[in-house]
C-alpha cells in the first residue's frame, strides 16, 4: 500500500477562526481520501514559537482589547508587500532556529493557516534546500494582509472573489491563486436540522424561539454588556451564550439568574448544533463564524468587528442582505425586537440571502486543491547552501529588485 501524503497544517490560536479553518480541512481531507492522507493540524505558536513569540498566542485577546483602532493602525500600516516582508524579516533571526525545526518535520506538504508562518517557512526551506510542496490558505473572508502574500508559494487559496484581488495586488502570481471559500467544518455541509428537532436535542424548549450570542473563539466584544441587554429586554426568546475561552465571562454570566432561559457556554464543539437551534446569530464580524452563519442560513447581527481586519466582513454580510451592523446594546435590542416581531417575514427573507451567499462545501473545495498541489508538487532536494550575500541585503532590505538594481548600474559602468 501507498505511504499516506502527511500534510501538516499550520496554525495559531490568535482568535478561533485559523484553528476553526484548520480543522474543517483536515476533516475534509480525511472524508474524500480516506487513508490516502494524514492531516496533521500544529499550533505552530505554541509548540514551536521562542520568547516572546509564543506570548503573541495568549495575549491576543488583550491587543485587540487594548489596541482599540490601535491595532488597525498597525493592521494596515504593515499592508503593504515591502513593509510586510521586512517586518519578517527583522524577526528572522529570532525565529529562525523554530522555523527550521517546523520545515524539518517528518512530512511531504505545508499548509500555513496563519499569516506568520508563511515568508519564514519558505524562507528555512531556501535554507535546508529541503523545498516541500507549500500552500497557503487564507483564513480571513475578504482581506489579505500582505504577509500571507509571499509569490513563491506553490498555491494560494483564498475564501472570496475579493480576497483574490487582494492576492493580485500584493503581487502573488494570478495562476497560483485559486477561490474555495473560507473552510468551515464539514458538518456545515450536511442538511440543516428543523429549529425544533435540533432544539430538543440540545434539551431546550423546542417551540421557543432562540438567539444565539457568541464572540469568537475568546469570547471577544462587549459580548457580556449585549447578553445582559438581550437578557432583560423582556423578549419571548432563550438565549444561548457562547462565552469561549473568555473563563471570567463564562462564569460571571453562569451565576447570573436570568428572566429568560438560558444556556451558557465556555469553549463548545457544538457550534453548528447551536446554529442550527437558533433563529438569530448576534456576533462581532469574524471571518469564520460569519461563513458559518451563511453555511447555516442564519440572519446575524453584527455587533462589532475588529478594527480593519473584519470591516469588509460586515459590508459583505450587509450587501448579501443576511446581516445588519448594531454595534449599541440598546440598538442591537431593538433590531433583534423587529426582526422576531413580523410574523418571520425579515428573518426568512435574510435566510433567503444567507443561502445565496454561503459557500458550505468551502472545505471540501479547498482539501480537494490542498491535495493534489501536495501530491503533484515534487520535492526539491538540493545541498544546504548559503545565500549569496546581496541576496541576504535584498532579503534583509524587504526590496525586491536590490539586486537587479545594483547589477544594471554595473552593467551601465561598464558599458559607458
Ligand atoms: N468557536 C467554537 N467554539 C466556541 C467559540 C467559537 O468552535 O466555543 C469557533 C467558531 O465556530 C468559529 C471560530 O471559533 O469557527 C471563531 O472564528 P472567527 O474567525 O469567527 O473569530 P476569531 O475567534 O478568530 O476572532
Amino acid at each position: 500500500m501507498n505511504k499516506p501524503l502527511r500534510i501538516m497544517l499550520l496554525m495559531a490560536k490568535t482568535g478561533g477562526g485559523h484553528g476553526a479553518v484548520a480543522d474543517a480541512i483536515a476533516q475534509a481531507l480525511k472524508q474524500l481520501y480516506g487513508n490516502a492522507v494524514e492531516p496533521q493540524v500544529v499550533d505552530a505558536l505554541r509548540d514551536f514559537a521562542p520568547f516572546p513569540f509564543v506570548l503573541i498566542e495568549t495575549t491576543y485577546p488583550l491587543q485587540v482589547k487594548l489596541g482599540g483602532d490601535g491595532y488597525g493602525v498597525a493592521w494596515r500600516a504593515l499592508n503593504d508587500a515591502v513593509r510586510a516582508k521586512r517586518l519578517m524579516k527583522s524577526t528572522w533571526p529570532f525565529v529562525r532556529s523554530a522555523v527550521l525545526d517546523i520545515v524539518a518535520q517528518p512530512v511531504d506538504a505545508i499548509v500555513a493557516v496563519h499569516p506568520l508562518f508563511v515568508y519564514p517557512c519558505l524562507w528555512a526551506m531556501k535554507r535546508t534546500g529541503r523545498r516541500l510542496p507549500f500552500i497557503t490558505m487564507v483564513s480571513d473572508l475578504i482581506v489579505v494582509h500582505a504577509l500571507w502574500c509571499d509569490p513563491e508559494t506553490d498555491s494560494m487559496l483564498v475564501p472570496t472573489g475579493t480576497s483574490q484581488s487582494y492576492a493580485l495586488q500584493h503581487g502573488v502570481p494570478a495562476q497560483k491563486i485559486r477561490v474555495t471559500g473560507l473552510p468551515i467544518r464539514p458538518q456545515f455541509a450536511e442538511p440543516i436540522e428543523p429549529r425544533p428537532a435540533a432544539r430538543a436535542r440540545l434539551g431546550l424548549q423546542p417551540d421557543k424561539r432562540s438567539v444565539l450570542l457568541m464572540g469568537g473563539g475568546d469570547g471577544l466584544g462587549s459580548l457580556g454588556e449585549i447578553v445582559r441587554a438581550v437578557g432583560h429586554a423582556g423578549l419571548d426568546v432563550q438565549m444561548l451564550v457562547v462565552a469561549g475561552r473568555n473563563e471570567k465571562l463564562r462564569r460571571q454570566l453562569a451565576d447570573t439568574e436570568w428572566p429568560i432561559p438560558a444556556r451558557i457556554y465556555g469553549f463548545t464543539q457544538e457550534i453548528p448544533a447551536l446554529m442550527n437551534a437558533a433563529d438569530v446569530l448576534i456576533s462581532k464580524a469574524g471571518p469564520t463564524t460569519v461563513a458559518e452563519a451563511l453555511a447555516r442560513e442564519l440572519p446575524t447581527i453584527l455587533s462589532g468587528f475588529i478594527p480593519t481586519q473584519e470591516e469588509e466582513n460586515v459590508t459583505y454580510m450587509v450587501d448579501a442582505g443576511a446581516g445588519v451592523l448594531a454595534e449599541q446594546p440598546r440598538r442591537i435590542v431593538e433590531v433583534l425586537r423587529s426582526w422576531l416581531s413580523d410574523d418571520g417575514q425579515i428573518l426568512t427573507r435574510m435566510s433567503t440571502a444567507a443561502r445565496a451567499a454561503a459557500r458550505p462545501r468551502a472545505a471540501f473545495d479547498a482539501a480537494e486543491a490542498i491535495y493534489t498541489t501536495s501530491r503533484d508538487t515534487p520535492v526539491i532536494v538540493q545541498p544546504p547552501r548559503r545565500e549569496p550575500l546581496l541576496a541576504a541585503l535584498e532579503r534583509f532590505l524587504g526590496a525586491d529588485g536590490v539586486v537587479d538594481y545594483l547589477r544594471e548600474g554595473v552593467h551601465n559602468r561598464r558599458r559607458r
